[in-house]
């Protein structure tokens, strides 16, 4: 099971590599968040996330639910054990998109999983993609400008960065790294044990 983790400030783009990169990779499935911000329209329950209210956010944190959670801009989001379990058994690869909080504790889990950061061509840019969306009001917008500022900061410490500047592009060379990782020695043992088998 190869574990990919995507992060990127908000309104970058990464939902829109991550749904090109997942029709590109049919093995690779997003890891399903739980979450306690409102579905955005399109947006259907158990696929882009499952939309709770904080009540059932806040009884899965107590009952340890969670391999990791974060609030983002006034709203939960986690990765749930049972995700993670339920991709071992299937053996399918797991993408995590997630915030740069939700990847250092992925990372620390899973020393073994590959991040990438996705980083937009310019503030300017990322403003206007944000805006251009027309999913957050104003206010929100403002506030997930700052969170990405923050975010930013912690770019360096992730394996990879890319740039979404050409959209075709940043899927390539997201899709390049995720190629990488199935080439890495953890992910061919099953084949290398079966040549050295007798
Ligand atoms: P995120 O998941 O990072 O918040 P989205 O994937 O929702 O971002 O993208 C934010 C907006 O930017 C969307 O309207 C999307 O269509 C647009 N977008 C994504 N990549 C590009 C790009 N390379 N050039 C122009 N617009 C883009
Ligand atoms: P959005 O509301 O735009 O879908 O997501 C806001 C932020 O929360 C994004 O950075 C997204 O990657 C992040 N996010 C989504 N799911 C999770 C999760 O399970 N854990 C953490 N830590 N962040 C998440």
């Amino acid at each position: 099971m190869a574990l990919m983790i995507l992060a990127a400030c908000s309104g970058t783009g990464k939902s829109t590599i991550v749904r090109e990169l997942m029709n590109i990779h049919p093995q690779l499935k997003l890891s399903v968040s739980h979450t306690t911000r409102a579905p955005r329209p399109g947006e259907v329950d158990g696929v882009a996330y499952h939309f709770v209210n904080q009540a059932q956010f806040l009884r899965m944190i107590s009952s340890d639910d969670f391999v990791e959670w974060a609030e983002y801009a006034g709203h939960y989001y986690g990765t749930s054990h049972e995700m993670i379990e339920q991709a071992k058994e299937e053996e399918i690869d797991l993408l995590f998109e997630v915030d740069t909080v939700g990847a250092a504790a992925l990372k620390e889990a899973y020393p073994e999983a590959l991040s990438c950061f996705v980083l937009p061509p310019s503030w300017e840019e990322l403003e206007r993609r944000l805006r251009d969306r027309q999913t957050e009001s104003e206010e929100v917008i403002q506030k997930r400008l700052n969170v990405g500022q923050r975010e930013l900061e912690s770019a360096h410490k992730f394996d990879y960065l890319v740039t979404n500047d050409h959209l075709e592009k940043a899927i390539e060379e997201v899709s390049l790294l995720y190629r990488g990782l199935l080439l890495r020695t953890r992910e061919r043992q099953a084949a290398l044990e079966t040549l050295l088998s007798p």
